[in-house]
């Protein structure tokens, strides 16, 4: 098809042009003395985006689901409990993960569509004693639901109880895109990945690390050998990695931190907020409904929106995708068919994300959905327009002067 494929899932996301760049490299040589200027300063400015001091970064050939494994693997030992609820798709994969490698998961089960419930893992750390706890899982923003929760909360709970368990946080659709501080929130695991707020493609899993957590590292018993943070340490001291690193990735990670710096985090989040909200005024002016149950839970990465009874949302992303090149997230074990996500994270602004939300509403037409053509795209723009940054606040050059017809120039006499 011509023109651009509209890239609208919670993941991967669309990969800036200036990344893109950045990574067409011919390979290099991962054990030159030149690799260390490329790696080490990444690894120190991925704690920026973590906002850790203390903390250090980690970073694998992998995906997200690397950094969940190489979090519980280099902390915990066989038949350790964790606390852990589970209200969706990714926070279920987590906790099928943490069985699997030999770890007794405590499941807060949850409704989906609502938030951590950050009561009822006080109420399990307050009746923890023994401390046998050893970690709390805990999804922050939840991407098969659309539900962002309050991790500085879990915090406080862990604080109140006075327990020791280790926080571990998935942050892979919210870091570098929704408000994330790793060391104000005492998280020791902060599990990301490249694909989301990064911009760039699949291919690394990244974790950020806490002293507490890297100090568990000796007695963890659990057995590890691609994501030993051991091996890791030793060879980043140097600037270097135990194996071959994704060389396009890291000139890519490296552009891709430049970028967020350069836009500063807090304009990140605001721009992913400003956006959320406009697509949130288009679901109401749809007259439907998010499958996030509160506001406070909303998320500012992604929108999962219920489709009206009848109606499968499946036919919906199936129609976006093959009428109009729009690509949709689906809805996720018990909510496939119930509803379609529309991913608003990365690299994007206001008229990229009118055309996914057009694109959404053409095809839920198509499928039957009872909308007024045009709604969703008319509130999302009116919400747009009130809250655009006024012309003298954007700090872009004043556009060029048109260009004058030159002033008659007296002619100079000619001889007779
Ligand atoms: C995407 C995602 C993951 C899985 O990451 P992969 O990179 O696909 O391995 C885990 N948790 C959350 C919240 C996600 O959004």
């Amino acid at each position: 098809m011509p023109g651009r494929n509209f890239l609208f899932v919670p993941g991967p996301t669309n990969v800036p042009d200036r990344i893109l760049r950045a990574m067409h490299r011919a390979m290099e040589d991962h054990r030159s003395p030149d690799f260390p200027k490329l790696a080490a300063p990444v690894l120190r400015d991925l704690k920026k985006i973590f906002k850790t001091a203390d903390g250090q970064a980690f970073i694998f050939p992998a995906s997200g689901t690397g950094a969940w494994e190489a979090a519980l693997c280099n902390t915990l030992s066989p038949g350790d409990r964790v606390l852990a609820a589970r209200f969706g798709m990714f926070s279920q994969l987590w906790i099928d993960m943490a069985q699997r490698l030999g770890l007794t998961v405590d499941i807060l089960e949850t409704e989906w569509g609502e938030g951590a419930p950050i009561d009822r893992y006080a109420e399990a750390l307050a009746a923890d004693k023994a401390h046998a706890i050893k970690a709390v899982l805990f999804t922050h923003n939840e991407t098969a639901t659309g539900v962002t929760s309050d991790v500085a909360g879990m915090r406080t709970a862990l604080d109140d109880a006075k327990h020791p368990a280790l926080l571990a946080v998935d942050g892979v659709s919210s870091i570098g895109s929704i408000d994330f501080r790793m060391d104000d929130w005492g998280v020791d695991l902060a599990v990301t990945g490249s694909q989301k707020g990064f911009m760039l493609p699949a291919g690394l899993g990244i974790l950020g690390v806490s002293q507490k957590a890297l100090s568990k590292y000796e007695s963890a018993k659990l057995n590890r050998v691609f994501f030993d943070l051991g091996d890791m340490t030793k060879q980043n001291a140097t600037g270097y990695f135990p194996y071959t690193p994704s060389l396009p990735l890291l000139y890519g990670l490296r552009e891709s931190i430049d970028l967020l710096l350069e836009e500063g985090l807090d304009n990140v989040f605001a721009r992913h907020h400003r956006l959320a909200e406009g697509t949130r005024a288009a679901v109401k002016a749809w007259g439907l409904e998010l499958c996030a149950r509160q506001p406070k839970w909303y998320s500012d990465t992604v929108s999962a929106v219920m489709v009206p009874a009848g109606i499968n949302g499946a036919e919906v992303i199936d129609i976006a995708y093959r009428r109009y090149d729009l690509a949709l997230g689906a809805g996720l074990a018990r909510m496939a068919g119930r509803l379609f996500r529309i991913g608003h994270l990365g690299d994007l602004n206001e008229l990229m994300l009118l055309g996914g939300l057009a694109g959404a509403e053409m095809a839920m037409r198509d499928a039957g959905v009872k909308i007024e053509p045009g709604s969703g795209v008319a509130a999302a723009e009116e919400y747009w327009r009130r809250t655009a940054p006024k012309l003298e606040q954007r700090e872009l050059p004043a556009r060029a002067p048109e260009p004058q017809a030159a002033a008659p120039k007296a002619r100079a006499a000619v001889p007779a």
